[in-house]
């Protein structure tokens, strides 16, 4: 395929993506150049340092970082994410998929992302838990049950949100559980949290499938990453939809088996510190073979631009779900769906997340507390109503086989109509 290479020749960037699909989008809104540059601008963007006091006594500083994309239409919302590459410019794209998620979904908030420059597992309990107050208290001024609701996403989890609650709520004097959703059950938590990304990403799977007529009772599954999102999503599509999961890596490497994995065992495996190429039950598999394994379903679901114009080539599928954000560049993605492969977008596959999160931080000003399977009965609504509207959109406008930009219409439109109906300020 063509170079998918920016004029400096270095590999697109998570904003280049980002603004790339906008660009694509773009020709289908009746828009001025001025309210486009609206859509694009991040609203407010805050870098804090982080100074902790390690183990050994040594203070280090941190590098932090809060992106409040777009808040048209409601509190911010999203994850925050410790991982050594996070950046300004990761953040911002981050936040920005976060926008149109929210839109896309109809779920009243903007979009946000936060995150520290930190290796997580390098850090002992004692140390996370002080960066992660530290971080909450230099982002406390612009957070809130009103204004940014920060969650999980990848290198954070429910101890991390519960920590984030308890800082937040001591700065107050009182508990505020609705300041972070992503919490522990006994802190405010909503049943199906924990679940959902992934319980998302195997149901849009599911809705691909029937649209496809594929039987997933047939169908391989290979997935990269086994962290919260791939590993439920694994074991959602093995245990309940009967798929064969027959490739998995971190980021250490991980393993291929063409009879099928047990990715229940390997969970718990992984769960009690293991990593998943020390599995044993198959042979090694690196990530660059995972993403040329031939497989009927592909599931990046570690970080973005892991698809791109080197190894897009090697891709042999016929749905790829990104359960992570940005998994694949623009030019990429066009080029599988030219081939015919039926591409799940981010904004949708993976929303599974920010729904429950909504329903969490509902529950939360509510007081009053929803059952699982309810949960999980108002989430497929969502999905299955919000996959009919995309399929409408791109056959409304042409765009066959493009989810993708028809979701980025649908998202792109919403915000923009909130933007004419509100007006500029002052
Ligand atoms: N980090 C997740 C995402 O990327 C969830 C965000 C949230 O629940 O606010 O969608």
């Amino acid at each position: 395929m063509a170079k998918d290479k920016g004029k400096s020749g270095e590999k697109s960037s998570p904003i280049d993506t980002l603004y790339n699909q906008m660009e694509k989008a773009r020709p289908y809104l009746d828009i001025s150049d001025d309210h486009f540059l609206k859509l694009k601008k991040p609203k407010r963007s805050l870098i804090v340092s982080v100074p902790v006091r390690m183990d050994d006594g040594r203070i280090r500083i941190f590098d932090g970082y809060r992106v409040q994309f777009n808040m048209a239409r409601g509190p911010t919302k999203g994850g925050v994410r410790y991982h050594p590459d996070v950046n300004l410019s990761e953040i911002t794209a981050l936040a920005g998929w976060m926008t149109w998620k929210t839109a896309l979904m109809n779920l009243p908030y903007g979009g946000a992302k936060g995150g520290v420059s930190v290796d997580p597992e390098a850090l002992s309990p004692g140390e996370l838990e002080r960066l992660t107050r530290r971080y909450i208290t230099e982002i406390a001024p612009i957070i809130g049950p009103e204004r940014d609701i920060p969650a999980p996403d990848v290198g954070t989890n429910e101890q991390v949100m519960a920590w984030a609650m308890d800082t937040y709520s001591i700065l107050a004097g009182y508990s505020i559980p609705g300041v972070v959703t992503g919490k522990p059950i006994l802190v405010g938590g909503s049943h199906g949290r924990l679940e959902a990304t992934g319980r998302g990403v195997a149901f849009a799977i599911s809705l691909a499938a029937q649209k496809m007529g594929l039987d997933l009772q047939e169908t391989t599954v290979a997935l990269q990453g086994f962290g919260n999102v791939g590993a439920v999503a694994s074991m959602i599509l093995h245990l309940e939809e009967g798929c064969k999961i027959v490739g998995v890596t971190d980021r250490h490497g991980g393993i291929y088996n063409d009879k099928g994995l047990d990715v229940c065992k390997m969970n718990a495996f992984v769960k009690d510190g293991g990593y998943v190429h020390e599995f044993g039950e198959g042979d090694a598999l690196t990530n660059e073979e995972l993403f040329s394994l031939p497989v009927d379903v592909l599931v990046p679901a570690a970080l973005e631009g892991v698809i791109d114009e080197g190894n897009v080539d090697n891709i042999d599928c016929k749905i790829l779900a990104e359960g992570a954000n940005g998994p694949a560049s623009l030019a990429a993605e066009s080029y599988l769906q030219d081939k015919g492969v039926f591409v799940l977008p981010d904004i949708f596959c993976n929303a599974g997340g920010v729904i429950v999160s909504y329903f969490e931080w509902v529950q939360g000003i509510q007081m009053y507390f929803w059952s699982k399977q309810e949960i999980r009965e108002k989430a497929r609504q969502i999905m299955a109503s919000t996959f009919k509207e995309i399929l409408a959109k791109s056959k409304e406008l042409g765009l066959d086989n493009d989810l993708r930009t028809a979701a980025m219409v649908i998202s792109m439109e919403r915000v923009y109509q909130v933007h004419k109906l509100r007006g500029l300020y002052p």
